[in-house]
């Protein structure tokens, strides 16, 4: 089966890699670089706790930090899957006027009943496994510590399943740049590239991520999608002892290799600007910093290196769209937020569904035809 997959994101490189495996002959087609997408500006914590608005969504993300294990398992020196621990309060501070912190304690309820690595701590607690913490920063709130949470670094991720999938499954990975994708009565039957070329193929996997729509033709409708921006920042190397995630009401922060902390906040990606210039001092990258700091005194004299502006290539109603297109044969498409936690399950699901026909239960309330029930696209 010749099958093109359009993305060498963590998602495009993950599909790839399993569809490989399974015996496809895959051609990648990238324009940016592997991994160069919104998976190099990503917070990337690998969870499903903050999923709890669906319970089908919360087993799809359960699912996807056990894909992760499995594939970092599979690969010799997989080293982009830290798993430290993640320690998350909300407190009466937090963003909108302030949070019942009760609301922790039912949270904590939840993750149990659904099977969640979770145990609640008090301030105490907190401290003695992160002793850089201000004492201020915590208020009586409990604490919840997820022991065996932690993050992806996506782009050393993607890099290194691209490369398995080239050495072990004889995957080819191209500089291109997709113009769109070719469409003959209700069939699609490969990609038109933006030199003109058009190359073959059984089936087309879209994982442009927020550029997926942008390669289909006027009879295909697109998914609709309600992207939002987020800004991340980055610290200089710091010479202090975080080791694990940290989730609180002002900030979001997490190590991001060589001592360096990743800082991200939900109240401030409300005021992003997609478009925002490149200036030194973002507004928003100092009120991240000035926040960071408040929290861990340890920040006083370090400066940030850079942020950056991302958009989510998030579905329009906040969930997955994994799956055949009704209506269009040979055409696949996997767009989702969370896209950093579900790539490793997604590859597996999809290369299975594509290889054997099948259907995956887990994918089966995150097919695109939820959007156009009634039509065809
Ligand atoms: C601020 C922020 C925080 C986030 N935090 C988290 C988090 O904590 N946990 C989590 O799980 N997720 C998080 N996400 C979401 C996650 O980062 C994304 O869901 C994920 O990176 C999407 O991966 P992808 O492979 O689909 O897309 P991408 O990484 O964007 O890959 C798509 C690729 O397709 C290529 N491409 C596009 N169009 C074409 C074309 N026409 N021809 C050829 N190539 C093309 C692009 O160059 C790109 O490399 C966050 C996102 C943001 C922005």
């Amino acid at each position: 089966m010749r099958i093109i997959v359009i993305g060498s994101g963590i998602i495009g490189t993950s599909v790839a890699y399993r569809l490989g495996q399974g015996g496809a002959d895959v051609t990648v087609l990238e324009e940016r670089r592997i991994g160069g997408g919104t998976s190099s500006t990503s917070y990337a914590w690998v969870n499903a706790c903050e999923k709890l608005s669906s319970h089908d969504y919360f087993r799809l993300n359960f699912a996807g930090r056990a894909a992760h294990a499995r594939i970092a398992g599979e690969l010799d020196g997989a080293v982009w899957y830290p798993r430290p621990g993640v320690l998350q309060w909300q407190g009466a501070s937090a963003e909108a006027g302030g949070v019942d912190p009760s609301d922790q304690t039912d949270k904590f309820g939840i993750l149990q009943d659904w099977g969640y690595p979770a145990e609640l701590l008090d301030g105490k607690g907190l401290q003695r496994l992160e002793p850089e913490i201000a004492a201020a920063a915590l208020d009586s709130s409990p604490v919840i510590h997820y022991p065996e949470d932690g993050w992806c670094y996506p782009v050393l991720c993607a890099g290194a399943v691209a490369q398995a999938a080239r050495q072990r499954h004889g995957v080819r990975f191209v500089a291109a740049t997709v113009a769109r994708i070719v469409v003959s009565g209700d069939r699609c039957s490969g990609v038109v590239l933006a030199d003109g070329t058009t190359l073959d193929a059984d089936i087309v996997v879209n994982c442009a991520g927020r550029w997926a729509n942008d390669v289909l033709t006027n009879s295909v409708a697109p998914i609709p999608l309600a992207p939002t921006a987020g800004i991340v920042a980055y610290t200089l190397p710091a010479g202090i002892g975080l080791r694990r995630g940290l989730r609180t009401p002002a900030v979001n922060l997490r190590p991001d290799g060589a001592g360096r902390l990743l800082l991200r906040a939900g109240d401030l990606d409300k005021h992003v600007q997609p478009d925002a210039p490149a200036v030194v001092n973002q507004p928003l990258a100092d009120e991240l910093l000035a926040r960071a700091r408040a929290l861990l005194p340890g920040l006083a004299d370090v400066g940030l290196e850079t942020w950056r502006i991302a958009i989510r290539p998030q579905p329009a109603d906040g969930y997955s769209a994994i799956g055949p297109m009704p209506g269009l044969a040979g055409y696949y498409a996997c767009v989702t937020h969370s896209g950093v936690t579900l790539a490793p399950f997604i590859g597996e699901a999809v290369a299975a569904e594509l290889l054997t026909g099948a259907t995956h239960g887990a994918l089966a309330p995150f097919r695109p035809q939820r959007f156009f029930e009634g039509e065809t696209a």
